[in-house]
This record gives C-alpha cells, sequence and structure tokens, in this order.
C-alpha cells in the first residue's frame, strides 16, 4: 500500500493500531504531525495539552501572526491564542513569513515572557518627586496626551521647533514615526544608528549610494564575513538560514573575528585579526586579484566611475581602461601578504589562502560587515569599504549568490499621507562638524546640548536606553537631571530601564504582539512586506468583535504607538489652525480622527502590487489578508536593476552632462521595480537624475553622484578628506602605534545571541540561559597577569575603571580581551526587571561618579512562580559607562573599541563596581572633535552636507546652505 501521503499515513497507523486491539488517536491536528500547521487550518489548530499528560486532552487555538520585535530582523511569528481562555499560549514561527521562513531564534518565542512579565509597567506614570528619585504617580492617558501635546503645540507655535526631539532605539518600523515629526514640521529624528552601525553604512554608500548590503548567501560559492552572522548581526536569523544555506550547497565560509564567535565555529576559514587590521587584509586579496588578473574586468570597466577618477586625479594620462587598470595595480600593490600579515598578525600564507579562495567565486560572493570591525575602529567605514571592493572587482553585485544594494530587496509602501520634510535643518542632532556623517550625532547629544546654546523642552525616548547602551552614561544622567536642558522627558517603553528612571513620564508601549507596524528588510533578493499585529485584536476581529483601541486587549493600559502618535498630533493642533491635524485625519470620516486599521487598510489596498489581487484570490480584504498571514512576497529575484534600460518616456526635456549622466523633466514612474532615486539636487533647470550613459545606452545605473559605482569618491575629496578618496587602509585609535606597552584592547560589542538590549530584562527563559559578562582573556595573557577564570580584573579606560570577573579561554587572541555589551543592568530601588538587574548605589561628587552594587537578583514572589526558582544572583557589569565618545569624525560612529589597561582587582574592589569621571570624558569629546572637517572651513559649496547622501527627514535643498553660526 502507498503511504506517501499524510492521510494515507493515518490511515496505515489506523489500520496497524487498530490490529493490535488498541484505540487509535488520530493526532490532534488530524493529519500526520506536519512542520507547520498548514494555513488552512489556522482558525482551529489543536494540540494536546502536555500539562494534561497522560490525558489527551485538546486544547484549541486561534493561529495568529505577527513580526517580532527583538531585533532588527523582523522575523514572523505565530501566535498560539488558547480559544478557552483567549490567552497567548506560545509563540512559534510563521511559515507563510518569506524572509524567516517560519524559523526564529530563541528570542522570538521568548516573546511569550515578554508579555506575562510580572514587573511590566501597566499604566502611564508621572513623576512625583525629583528626577531619578524614583517618586511616581499613575495618571491618565489624556492628562498625559494633553500636557504633553499642550507642550509641543507651544513650542511649534513659539517656533522653538528645534526643542522637540524623538530618539529612536528600536524602530521596527519603515517610516510611520518619520512622517509624524514631518507632519508636526518638525526635524527632531534621532536616532542610535551612531552607535550602531553608520561606518558601515558609510563605506557601502561610498561605494553604490545605497547604505547596506543585500547578500545571497544561499546561492554564493564563496561567504566572507566580517560579523557574527550566525548568531547575531544584522537580520540575523534570515541571514543565519541562508548562510547555512549555502555551506550546504557547498558554499565555502571565511570568517574574521577577533573573537571565536559561533559563527567562527563554522568557517571553513577562520582569523582572529588585530583589530583594527581588516581593511589591510581586505585590501591584500585586491591587491592579488589584481596582480593576479582575477577580477571581472569587463564590470569594472562599465560600472566604475573610473574615468571620473583618472581625469581628476591623472589629468596628464590619456582616459583609457588600460590605463586606469595600470594605475590601480599600483596604487595596490603595497598591500602584499606580508604587509597584512604584519598589520594582523595573521600568517602570510593564511591570508593568500583565503584571496585564492575568494578569486574562485566569480559572481557569487556574498560577502557582510556590519557592526563588528566597522563600528570599532577609527576609521571603521574602511573596513566595509574595502570589503564591498571585493563584490565590485569580482562583478558580484546584484547577481546570484552575490551582494544587492539594500533598497532594492526591501519594499517600503507609499503611506496614506506624506508630509512635506521640515522647513528647517537642526544643528544639535546634525552639526556642521560632521557634515559627511550617516546619521544623527545622538550619543554627543549631552556634549552638544553643553557646547551650544539649545536646549529640548520635549524630548522623547522610545525603546531606547541611553543611559545603558550608549557610552558615556554619565554625562546622560547629567544631562537628564538639568531641568534647563531638558524640559519634560517623556520615555516610551515596553520595561523599566536605565534612562526611564530620568523620566518625566513614563509611558507603557506594548510588545511585538501588542501593537501595528509594517516593515520590510533585505534578507535576500526579494521584496516582502510583513505586518506586526496586535494578536488579541485580530483574534477577536476574526471572530467578529470590533476593536478600535489596543489598550482594549493589552495588558493594563498599555498602548501601541501608532495610535499614540495619531493621537497626540490630533491634540497638537486640536481646531486644524496649524495645518498638522489633515495628517491624522480619517478621508472615510473627515473631521474624525484617522485609525489604525484605516490607515493600514489604505495601503494595503493602494500601495502593495499583486496583494490586492492575492486577497480577491482567497476572498479577502487586503487588510485581512495581512491579518490572517503577516506578510506578502511582491517580488523575488529582482536582479540586476542598474542594468535596465531607461524608456524614451522618462526622457522628457533630457539634458546629459559631460559624464554622460542624464537628466530629465518627466516624472519618475512609480514601481517597486525601478531603482530608487539618486537624492542628488536637481539640476539647475529642475531636472532629476535618470540615469548614465554606459556604452551608448542609457542605464538606469546607480544612485551616486556618477550614477555608477564609485571607486572615486568626489565627494570626500571635495569635503577635505582626499587622502581617502579610493579606498583605504586606515590606521586606526587601537593601532598598536597608539597604544603603550602596558595598554591592550578591549572588543565590547559583541552581542550574546540571547539578550535584546534593553526588552530581555525580564525574559526569564533568555535569562537563564545568559545573564553574566565575564572578560574573555586568552590564557598566554591571563598567566602574565596570574589571574585565573573567576577572577575579579580591573579595566582601566580613559575616564574610570570597572570590576568585573574574568574567563580565561583560547577563544579569543592573545593579548586582546573581550567582554559582551548586553549585562550589567541595574536599577537604582526594587522599582524594575528583577530577574536580570542588580540594585545599585549610584553616587556622585561634582564629576566623579560611581556604582557600587547594593545587591544582584535573588528569587521573589510575584504572579509567576518562577520568579521564585531563580538561581542566578551575578548580572554583569555596565561596562558602557565607563566608555567616553569617540566620535569617528567621517561617519560620525562611535568608535567602540577601548584601549585599556587590565589588572588585578584592588582589595576593596567588588565586582560591578564603576567609577567615572565625567570631566575626563568632556576632554575625551574635545580631543575628537579636533579631528574633524567642519563643513564651515571644508564645505565646498557653502552646505552643511552634500544633498546626494541619505538623511532621515531630508530637509528641502535651501535649508541645507549654511548660515552665519548661530545658537543651536
Ligand atoms: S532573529 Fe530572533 S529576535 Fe530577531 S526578529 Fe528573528 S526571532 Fe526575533
Amino acid at each position: 500500500m502507498s503511504v506517501d501521503k499524510p492521510a494515507d499515513r493515518v490511515n496505515a497507523a489506523r489500520e496497524e493500531t487498530e490490529a493490535r486491539g488498541e484505540t487509535f488517536y488520530p493526532g490532534p491536528s488530524r493529519i500526520h504531525l506536519a512542520a507547520y500547521p498548514p494555513k488552512e487550518r489556522w482558525d482551529d489548530w489543536t494540540e494536546l495539552d502536555s500539562q494534561a499528560w497522560p490525558r489527551r486532552k485538546e486544547r484549541h487555538y486561534s493561529l495568529v501572526p505577527t513580526t517580532c520585535f527583538n531585533c532588527e530582523s523582523a522575523c514572523g511569528l505565530l501566535a498560539y491564542i488558547d480559544k478557552a481562555t483567549g490567552e497567548v499560549q506560545k509563540f512559534e514561527g510563521n511559515p507563510e513569513h518569506p524572509g524567516s521562513r517560519g524559523r526564529n531564534c530563541a528570542k522570538g518565542p521568548a516573546t511569550l515572557n515578554q508579555i506575562t512579565d510580572p514587573d511590566r509597567i501597566l499604566y502611564p506614570l508621572k513623576r512625583t518627586g525629583k528626577r531619578g528619585e524614583g517618586q511616581w504617580e499613575r495618571v491618565s492617558w489624556d492628562d498625559a496626551l494633553d500636557d504633553i501635546a499642550g507642550r509641543i503645540r507651544k513650542a511649534i507655535v513659539e517656533e522653538r521647533r528645534n526643542e522637540i526631539m524623538y530618539h529612536v532605539g528600536r524602530p521596527g518600523e519603515d517610516g510611520f514615526t518619520e512622517r509624524i515629526l514631518a507632519a508636526w514640521g518638525v526635524d527632531g529624528h534621532n536616532s542610535h544608528t551612531n552607535i550602531c552601525s553608520s561606518a558601515s553604512r558609510e563605506g557601502y554608500q561610498l561605494w553604490m549610494g545605497l547604505d547596506r548590503p543585500s547578500p545571497d548567501h544561499a546561492n554564493a560559492k564563496v561567504i566572507l564575513l566580517i560579523s557574527a552572522h550566525l548568531e547575531s548581526g544584522h537580520y540575523f536569523n534570515p541571514h543565519a538560514q541562508r548562510v547555512i544555506d549555502g555551506k550546504a550547497n557547498g558554499a565555502k565560509l571565511i570568517v574574521f573575528d577577533t573573537r571565536l564567535s559561533h559563527t567562527a565555529t563554522h568557517a571553513d576559514h577562520w582569523i582572529a585579526p588585530y583589530p583594527g587590521s581588516e581593511a589591510a587584509i581586505l585590501l591584500s586579496i585586491v591587491n592579488y586579484l589584481l596582480q593576479n588578473n582575477l577580477y571581472n574586468r569587463e564590470f569594472v570597466r562599465r560600472w566604475w566611475n573610473w574615468e571620473e577618477y583618472l581625469s581628476v586625479e591623472f589629468p596628464q594620462l590619456e582616459t583609457t581602461f588600460v590605463n586606469f587598470e595600470r594605475v590601480l595595480r599600483e596604487n595596490y600593490s603595497e598591500y602584499s601578504f606580508e604587509f597584512a600579515a604584519k598589520e594582523s598578525g595573521v600568517e602570510a600564507r593564511v591570508l593568500e589562502e583565503i584571496a585564492m579562495t575568494v578569486a574562485t567565486a566569480g559572481t557569487r560572493f556574498s560577502s557582510h560587515n556590519w557592526r563588528s570591525a566597522s563600528s570599532g575602529i577609527s576609521g571603521g567605514w574602511s573596513v566595509a569599504r574595502c570589503l564591498f571592493m571585493l563584490n565590485a572587482l569580482l562583478g558580484a553585485i546584484a547577481t546570484e549568490g552575490g551582494v544587492f544594494p539594500n533598497a532594492w530587496n526591501k519594499f517600503v509602501p507609499k503611506p496614506i499621507y506624506t508630509p512635506p520634510h521640515p522647513r528647517m535643518w537642526n544643528e544639535t542632532t546634525w552639526p556642521r562638524e560632521y557634515p559627511l556623517s550617516m546619521h544623527e550625532m545622538s550619543f554627543l547629544l549631552p556634549h552638544l546640548l553643553r557646547d551650544g546654546s539649545a536646549r529640548l523642552d520635549v524630548y522623547f525616548t522610545r525603546v531606547y536606553n541611553p543611559v545603558w547602551t550608549n557610552p558615556d552614561g554619565f554625562s546622560w544622567i547629567e544631562m537628564l537631571t538639568d531641568q534647563s536642558l531638558v524640559g519634560c522627558y517623556i520615555a516610551l517603553t515596553p520595561t523599566w530601564n536605565e534612562t526611564a528612571y530620568f523620566a518625566d513620564y513614563v509611558l507603557p508601549m506594548g510588545h511585538g504582539s501588542e501593537r501595528h507596524d509594517i516593515h520590510s528588510y533585505e534578507t535576500h533578493d526579494s521584496q516582502w512586506l510583513g505586518f506586526r499585529q496586535p494578536v488579541l485584536k485580530a483574534a477577536r476581529q476574526r471572530d467578529g468583535e470590533k476593536i478600535d483601541d489596543t489598550r482594549a486587549v493589552n495588558p493594563g493600559e498599555v498602548w501601541e504607538e501608532n495610535e499614540f502618535w495619531l493621537e497626540l498630533t490630533w491634540r497638537i493642533d486640536p481646531d486644524a489652525s496649524l495645518g498638522i491635524r489633515r495628517f491624522a485625519e480619517s478621508k472615510k470620516n473627515p473631521g474624525s480622527r484617522l485609525s489604525v486599521d484605516e490607515y493600514y487598510e489604505w495601503i494595503f489596498d493602494n500601495s502593495v502590487p499583486g496583494l490586492p489581487e492575492a486577497a480577491a484570490a482567497e476572498k479577502l480584504s487586503p487588510l485581512d489578508f495581512m491579518r490572517r498571514y503577516g506578510a506578502f512576497e511582491v517580488r523575488r529575484k529582482v536582479g540586476a536593476l542598474y542594468e535596465q534600460s531607461v524608456p524614451a518616456e522618462e526622457l522628457e526635456d533630457a539634458r546629459q552632462d559631460r559624464s554622460g549622466r542624464v537628466y530629465t523633466k518627466a516624472a519618475r514612474p512609480g514601481s517597486a521595480n525601478v531603482v530608487p532615486l539618486p537624492t542628488m539636487a536637481p539640476d539647475p533647470e529642475g531636472r532629476r537624475f535618470a540615469g548614465v550613459l554606459v556604452d551608448g545606452e542609457l542605464k538606469r545605473g546607480f544612485p551616486t553622484p556618477s550614477g555608477r559605482l564609485e571607486f572615486y569618491s568626489q565627494t570626500l575629496s571635495d569635503w577635505g578628506w582626499p587622502e581617502y578618496a579610493i579606498p583605504t587602509y586606515i590606521k586606526s585609535h587601537v593601532h598598536p602605534d597608539n597604544l603603550e606597552d602596558d595598554q591592550t584592547v578591549l572588543i565590547s560589542t559583541f552581542r550574546l545571541p540571547v539578550q535584546i538590549h534593553t526588552r530581555s530584562a525580564n525574559a526569564k527563559w533568555l535569562d537563564e540561559i545568559a545573564h553574566t559578562n565575564p572578560l574573555w582573556i586568552h590564557p598566554d595573557h591571563a598567566a602574565q597577569l596570574e589571574i585565573k577564570t573567576g577572577d575579579l580584573v580591573r579595566v582601566e579606560t580613559e575616564i574610570g575603571y570597572y570590576v568585573v570577573r574574568a574567563w580565561v579561554t583560547e577563544g579569543i587572541r592573545p593579548g586582546i580581551v573581550a567582554c559582551s555589551h548586553h549585562m550589567g543592568r541595574w536599577k537604582l530601588r526594587e522599582q524594575g526587571q528583577r530577574q536580570l538587574m542588580a540594585t545599585v548605589k549610584l553616587d556622585h561628587q561634582g564629576t566623579e561618579w560611581g556604582i557600587k552594587r547594593e545587591q544582584g537578583v535573588a528569587p521573589y514572589q510575584s504572579s509567576d512562580p518562577d520568579t521564585l526558582r531563580i538561581w542566578w544572583s551575578d548580572v554583569g557589569v555596565h561596562q558602557n559607562l565607563t566608555f567616553p565618545v569617540h566620535p569617528d569624525p567621517i561617519s560620525g560612529m562611535h568608535c567602540w573599541h577601548q584601549v585599556v589597561r587590565v589588572k588585578k582587582a584592588q582589595p576593596e574592589d567588588n565586582c560591578g563596581d564603576i567609577s567615572v569621571d565625567t570631566q575626563k570624558s568632556r576632554d575625551v569629546y574635545k580631543k575628537w572633535l579636533e579631528m574633524t572637517r567642519p563643513a564651515d572651513k571644508y564645505s565646498p559649496d557653502g552646505t552643511r552636507r552634500p544633498y546626494w547622501m541619505l538623511r532621515p527627514l531630508k530637509p528641502a535643498p535651501e535649508f541645507y546652505r549654511l548660515p552665519e553660526r548661530s545658537a543651536r
């Protein structure tokens, strides 16, 4: 008998069981166990209750999709909502999600811990004592909204818009809040990007005009990672599973990591270079490819801006490709394997083997550098730039198995309203000292406020905890406790955190299963749209209930941000006199506030190609389709968009410049299959960039000033950095030349795969797995210091020290130390997350600050019996407090690696001790400020910043002009 089909297998099992005289149980889902519940059965999915065993008690579930919010990967989740209790029983993967394909890391299912956290903030709170004293009263949402809206309205009316700032940690959405700020006419967006990924973004943007790579790992022949993508990194789970697919298909994996990461353990070639030497290694591979003619000549000839380079830098040479190749070889000939070996400490023989492996990839070379090296060192942007140079040499760009520009593998739909961008420039976030920074100079905020005469009247943080996450946290406490600098501070957060203690309002916001958002990320060669939604609302709507407000289904009075921002916008302009309210107004019912349902209904009806048809095929509206499946794939195999020809109808009144760029007056067609527009300033007659002539054909090209891949950056040259006009190795702030004999380098950025920055402090499953951050130290190094595992050591930085336990391991390069940044959470009193936050005493005298641990975590009574089973007490050390700011003068990225001295602890030292002098951090800030080349002096055209470079909420061109320096 054939048993190929599940039903056949069930029948075969039935016959066998009954032949033995036993009762056959057909299985809770009525079919043979499948990998995932089939979507047709999501309305009534049945499983046995594990706790009722051996009774076969069935539990019936509605399966409702949402999107994980616990890192930036945005994987699909399926909430199992018990039909009897109406509560979420568990979260598993959503098999309908094109990015994550049903898989999650440990943090996804731990969303359950977050929503049932017995210590979570359930109601809006207002400060009653002094900031930081911990005195709070419960207030109504109405009172909080009216107070905050009144302040914002007053600031707008009094033309103090630069005093309104929204500072985001984890965005988890595509543009909603930016549009709210635009509706207010405020250039007040601030982000965490400069403590995260700005350096890599700079390197990628310089090449291709877009700031992120989208590697096609699954189809690669060789994968080179300068990151830990199998356990963390950007779009980690979606990328990790595709790296493994690639390996299963025979790809070779090369990993650069000074520390033995989980990713390194899977590598065919793992090297642990001296921190900051990565670009030297990459350029030695470049040199190998060039000297041995192992690069894609035709691709380089067609798509690099070599003609521009030769004509500007070598005007005496005839502009021929052969001449360029000769110059190119000469330029990089100094990067021998021996040179790279000297810089990196990795044998030249090993580097040559890696280069030979890279050379075999052809156009199937995928690579990624995100945080890791580029975020650690000054000049870190050059690591991403030199890595992408390998792709550019091999022609492995937008190819199967290569790397795509992120925007081509991402889909951002048009929203219901697009407010004009603000008519202002905020120097507190975009100071003229950093004209080329990739994002706002967010981590300098305390220093920038002290430098200028600026203040903030209304300051929001959202899923952001700068006191704990940023470097120099004590300067943040000094800023937040000074009401002359910050008038009203509002923390939008699902959980208590170190910064929220210093707020005026703490407003509880939902976790991933309690809020709406849409997003799309470059997980592979496809464009998809994911939908996060409050799952209890969706389940009850599926049953026919009408629910207008997520507070009706969330615990306590936890809200969602979409509804919060729309309501706040409405209250800022209740009579519509400021022209703001219209951006929060219903189109269906003019005069009433836009609902979240209408907001998403409009987008799904009007802006997502193919979705209405797919929904109609299932007799669903587009909104119901997204509520039911949580994601939609708009397009796959997007391909090499830069090679597309520009059709004649787009060339109305076109003009061509000397470099072959073509400008047109025709409008750009709106299509997901069109390369995103280069945001260069229009030509003097108002034409937009249309494409670039390549071998006589007009191609869409890349959104760079030249329209090509920019080996040569005229921008860097024009803005005062001619020495970096082509990809170059830059000796970093932790280069051995910059260290004294008793100093070493601390790597402080690596993530623990199971922690979520701030929001996992009470994710009990995750806390049990990982709850401390010892200092990794090699046995040889430890022997020199007479240290063994568990001993206390002092780590001295430029501004203070911290005390931590040592972990002696061969998983780190000898002479380098490392400590994960995820740990060391603290609270000042019992209020807070009690499973991973130690209670500390915070002291200060003048600029000298200190923290002493009073109590580690301990079992406690709560609504969750597991809190009585807490067996760990150490929660690690908050090392970031002891780091000064290190803003890279070009990318603006905080350069995280620290030059430190590691010593045995003093007799009076205890684990978790911290000591810092903020005057010293101020001095370090000023030292790094001196390295900048400000727009005032170096701008080639009187603007603050090259207009073509990416910027959130880009103001109109006229606001790029530099005025006289005035008060910030
Ligand atoms: S990788 Fe993990 S934490 Fe990140 S979105 Fe996916 S499941 Fe969530």
